[in-house]
This record gives structure tokens, sequence and C-alpha cells, in this order.
């Protein structure tokens, strides 16, 4: 076989999917694994927004459409983004595409030149850091941590921030802690982005997700929309991840770039699906606020039974539907020496499929305490048996 591009050797991954297939691996052989791995609401699509998609098939809106995305999609993603952001936006400045994830993709390869530093949280969605290194910017890690509730020091990127950074990659609420930045924070940010002239990413994915306060977006800060890009999308929010549909929203020239981007690899995404997307912005809420609704219940039933297992201290996170448990005793009791080994013996002998920390990059200097990721996007019955079955493991 012929060599392969060194740039490969650069791309990293998200191991989620890979748990997945294993989970799924694990079930066809008839084992029953309670899964909190994959971050997913386990609700179908409402039904207004289904019954769109087909009519839309039906209707024939099965071709080719612009690479920005319809249009009737744009104007309805800038003003729902200008209603909930409180800044207005054009239907020049949105960017659709299949998911939300070629947003951080396509924005971070139109944005960052080699040598380029980029801030990410770290923990964090493993896709930043290694689409950081695929374009050879250099990657700068911002440590968020647990007595902080998630969030990360303004002080320590302070000391991180500056002339060599081209963008600050936020993500609030967080995956995978569950963490938010408050609005001080983000003001903070803002300043130091203004003095350095950089790009904020802000990854507002999960900003339908706030169960305590308000969802602040740094967009709002006056000056900060001409260097934001925000990433969000409908796969969590209308429980549509694979419809594959997401968005961004940023400068009208930088939009034009990243439709190029997207003509140059997807071409557009899928009509219908875009068709349905209206609908799921535009039409009855209910459902979509009944899920969110069922998240906060199960937030307070994770945090709640992951505190009473001896070893296991888990923090009460603002939103998303991650809880990031703290199982250093856990992992002691044991006798296994990582969150890594942890996943395994939940998996193997008590059937639970978790996430190690290792999956949102390096641990951070200093950090010796050991978690793993529950997503809780799971039924309460899961959540209480998947439970219990850690306690009987740990607690033998
Ligand atoms: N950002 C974050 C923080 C996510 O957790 C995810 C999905 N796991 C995405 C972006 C990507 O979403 P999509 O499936 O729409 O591409």
């Amino acid at each position: 076989m012929p060599v392969r591009a060194e740039r490969m050797s650069l791309l990293g991954t998200e191991t989620a999917f890979e748990v997945l297939a294993e989970v799924n691996q694990l079930k066809a052989q008839g084992r029953d694994i309670i899964s909190f791995a994959i971050g997913e609401p386990d609700f179908d699509t409402p039904e207004n927004i289904k019954q769109a998609g087909i009519k839309a098939i039906e209707e024939n809106h099965t071709h080719y459409g612009p690479s920005a995305g319809i249009q009737p999609l744009r104007e309805a993603i800038a003003a729902y983004i200008s209603r909930t952001r409180h800044v207005n936006y054009g239907p020049d400045e949105v960017v659709v595409t299949p998911g939300a994830k070629p947003i951080m993709f396509h924005g971070i390869l139109a944005t960052v030149n080699p040598g380029d530093e980029v801030i990410y949280p770290n923990p964090g969605f493993p896709i930043y850091e290694s689409v950081i290194r695929f374009v050879g910017g250099v990657p700068v890690p911002i440590a968020l941590r647990e007595e902080k509730d998630f969030a990360f020091d303004v002080d320590e990127l302070r000391s991180k921030v500056g002339p060599k950074t081209k963008m600050i990659i936020l993500n609030s609420p967080q995956n995978p802690t569950g963490g938010g930045l408050s609005q001080g924070t983000l003001e903070a940010v803002a300043e130091m982005a203004l003095r350095y002239d950089c790009w904020v990413l802000s990854d507002e994915i999960y900003s339908r997700m706030v169960f305590d306060g308000e969802f602040h977006s740094i967009a709002t800060i006056p000056d900060m929309k001409e260097r934001t890009i925000i990433l969000d999308g409908f796969s969590k929010t209308y429980s549509m991840t694979g419809w594959r549909i997401g968005f961004g929203v940023m400068p009208s020239s930088l939009a034009v770039d990243v439709a190029r981007l997207e003509t140059n690899s997807e071409s557009c995404t899928a009509t219908f699906t875009q068709m349905a997307a209206i609908e799921a912005l535009t039409g009855p809420q209910d459902a979509a606020e009944a899920m969110i609704a069922e998240f906060k219940a199960r937030r307070e039933l994770i945090v709640a039974g992951l505190n009473d297992i001896e070893g296991i201290t888990c923090r009460t996170p603002k939103g998303a539907f991650y809880v990031f448990p703290n199982v250093t005793q856990a992992c002691a009791k044991l006798g296994v020496k990582t969150a890594k080994e942890l996943q395994r013996k939940l998996l193997y002998e008590a059937g639970v499929a978790v996430l190690p920390r290792s999956s949102f990059g390096s641990r951070n200097a200093g950090e010796d305490q050991e978690y793993v990721r529950f997503s809780y996007a799971t039924s309460r019955e899961a959540i209480t048996e998947g439970l219990r079955r850690i306690k009987a493991l740990i607690e033998g």
C-alpha cells in the first residue's frame, strides 16, 4: 500500500464512538449493558419535526441546495439567535451544516494559521484539540477545575492569552463536565479577545439546557459579534442527532469562507433535513421543553445517587446532560490506578458504560484526581439500575 499523508498522525478522535461500538457489540453478544457513554438524548425527534421532514421528502425537497443553507432556514436561525442572544443577526451571517461539528472543523480551518495558538477547555470536547493540531495550530489548554465547578480561572487564562493567540474556544454549558461560564468570566474573556484581536469560537450547543439561572452568550457583549463564531444546532435540543444538522453564526465575510469549505466538502446539508429544522425552530416548543425539564429531574437523581456511593463525589452541574464525578477514592477501593481502568471494570464487571477523563484530553499540570463522565440522557429506570450496579461493585 502506498504511504498515507503525514497529517493524519495529527488528527485525534472522539472515543465516545468507539465505546458506543463496543457497547453495541457486547449487547449483540447478549450482554445487558446500561450506557451512559454517548452524548445524545434518548428521546425520539418530536412528531411535528418528523412530519415536516416526511412532508418535505414527499414534496421532493430532495435536491442540492445552497452550500450555506436554504434561505428560509438561514432566516429562521438569524431570527432565533437574534432573539436569544440579544444581538441582531441577518441570514447572511448564518451557515447551515450537516451537524454542528463542521462549524468546528471549518471555523478553525478558516481562521487559524499554522503556528497560531488556540486556547481550548480541558477537559473538553476532544475534537477542538484534534482540529487545532490538524490545521497546524498550537493547542493551549485552559484547565477546568472541579473546585470552581468546572469553570476556568480567569487569571490563569490571562497568563495564557497573548499576541500569538488567534482563537479562544468556549463551551458553556460544557461537555464533559456540565459546568457553565458566568457573565463575569465571559466579560473577562471578551476583554482579552478584544485586546489581542482574537476570534472566539463559542460552542453553545447546550444553550437551551441551563438548569440554574440564565444562559449567557459572549456574542451579547458589545463589540464581540464581529469576532465570535457561535456554534449551535438541533442535535441536542430537538433530539435530532442522526438527522445531521447544525449551524454557525459569524461575520458575513467569514460565513462566505465557511460556506466555500462546505462547497469543497459536503456541498450542502440535506434539503429535507433543513425543512424539518425550520419546523423545529418555528413550530411548537413543548416537546423540547418537556425533554429539557426531564433532564433537570434526572440531574437531581444522578447527582444524589452518585454521592450516595462510597468513594464517589459529584458536584451539581449547571447544564447540558453530563456529570463528571470525582472517582479517585472509588479507584483506590477497587485497586485500579486510573479512571480508564475503572471504566473497563465498570463495563465488563458491572455492565455499565461511562467515559474516562482521558477521552477529553490529557491531564492538566498538577491534576491528580480521577474522573469519569456520565451522560444522563437516558431513562430514570436506567439511571437507577446503573447506579445500583456501580454501588454493588464498589461497596461489595
Ligand atoms: N459540541 C459539543 C460540545 C458536543 O458535545 C457535540 C456533540 N456531542 C457537538 C458539538 C456536535 O454536535 P453535532 O452532533 O450536531 O455535530
